[in-house]
C-alpha cells in the first residue's frame, strides 16, 4: 500500500470529519510533513475530496483541512 492509498484511507475513515495535513502526518507515522501535505493536494483534486479552511476534528485548530464529502 502506498501513502497515498493509506492517506487516502484515513481520510474517508474519518469522513465526514475533516483532517489537516499535521494530523494526518501524526496519524500515519509520516516523518517529513511535507509528504502529507502533497498527498492531500493530490487528492484535493480527486472526485469526493474537499480541501479548505475548516477545524481540523482530530486537534480542533482552523486551518486547511481535507475531507471525503461524497459516497460515490
Ligand atoms: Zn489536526
Amino acid at each position: 500500500m502506498t501513502i497515498s492509498d493509506e492517506v487516502r484511507r484515513l481520510i474517508e475513515r474519518l469522513s465526514p470529519a475533516p483532517i489537516c495535513d499535521d494530523c494526518i502526518s501524526e496519524r500515519l507515522g509520516l516523518s517529513v510533513r511535507q509528504h502529507a501535505n502533497h498527498k492531500t493536494r493530490e487528492l484535493a483534486g480527486t472526485k469526493g475530496f474537499e480541501r479548505r479552511k475548516d477545524a481540523c476534528a482530530i486537534c480542533g485548530v482552523t486551518k486547511l483541512v481535507i475531507r471525503h464529502s461524497g459516497h460515490c
